[in-house]
């Protein structure tokens, strides 16, 4: 099948601190992957480096196929062509822990935005597909409402409805539901495995260990910038190889 990310051999430091230490991932289309770690064990900066957000410093990442150019500069690596980070870039959708929606926007406004602005798609078009995926997300009934007016978990579905419309051909979620009072994760987790019966590829930074392991193909465990362990859902939370992932999961699980 085809690959939708691809890293190999990803490094990264920040000073002294090594935090990515040699990672390498491969999601073919349609794969949900879990990624769970300890904090500071380097799962947001992973995330951070596909869309070169974080520029790594060493390694390679490849959208659909497409490895993204990097050249040297003053010893330093960069992208070598700014044109396609943010082309490749804007074929990705990020959901991340806090909503940032924009807060002068009404809900449909914030959707609509990007496919409008950045795509260049006809208005009428956007609107109507932005409806459909608010209905899908349950949002339906407060697209002309501002973030203000919203809890928690209906702006993070808005968010997630802003990533979608932006059509990407892949899901990157950095803990989407770590700023959330506990009665409005379900709501969230809810509309994140419908998108995983789709068979949208996506990869998801968790501690909702449940979740993950139900929603998941297949599951990495980071530990101090290293895979430490990977495999279905099934080896990694209920049977893994390493001590240091079992008394992970276990601890996680049991909470
Ligand atoms: P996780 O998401 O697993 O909690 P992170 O990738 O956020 O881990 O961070 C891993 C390590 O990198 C931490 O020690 C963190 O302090 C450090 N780090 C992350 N981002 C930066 C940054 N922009 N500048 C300096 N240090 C950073
Ligand atoms: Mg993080």
């Amino acid at each position: 099948m085809t690959s939708a990310i691809t890293v190999r051999d990803l490094r990264k430091s920040f000073g002294q601190n090594e935090v990515l230490k040699g990672v390498s991932v491969d999601a073919r289309e349609g794969e949900v992957i879990s990624i769970i770690g300890a904090s500071g064990s380097g799962k947001s900066t992973l995330l951070r480096c596909i869309p070169m957000l974080e520029v790594p410093d060493a390694g390679e990442v490849a959208i659909g196929g497409e490895t993204i150019r990097m050249r040297s500069r003053r010893g330093h690596p960069e992208p070598a062509d700014i044109h396609q980070v943010n082309r490749i870039r804007s074929s990705l959708g990020f959901v991340f822990q806090s909503f940032n929606l924009w807060a002068h926007m009404t809900v449909l406004q914030n959707v609509i935005e990007a496919p409008v602005h950045v795509q260049k798609r006809p208005r009428g078009e956007c609107i109507a597909e932005a409806e459909a995926i608010l209905e899908k997300v349950g949002m339906a009934e407060k697209r002309d409402a501002y973030p203000a007016h919203l809890s928690g978990g209906q702006q993070q579905r808005a968010a997630i409805a802003r990533a979608l419309a932006m059509r990407p051909r892949a899901l990157l979620f950095d803990e989407p539901t770590s700023a959330l009072d506990p009665e409005l994760v379900g709501e969230v987790l809810r509309v994140i495995r419908g998108l995983a019966e789709e068979g949208r590829t996506m990869l998801i930074v968790t501690h909702e260990m449940a979740f993950a392991a139900d929603v998941s193909t297949r599951t990495i465990f980071l530990h101090a910038g290293r895979i430490e362990e990977e495999g279905p859902p099934a080896q990694v939370f209920i049977n893994p190889r390493t001590d240091r992932c079992r008394a992970f999961v276990t601890r996680h699980l049991n909470r």
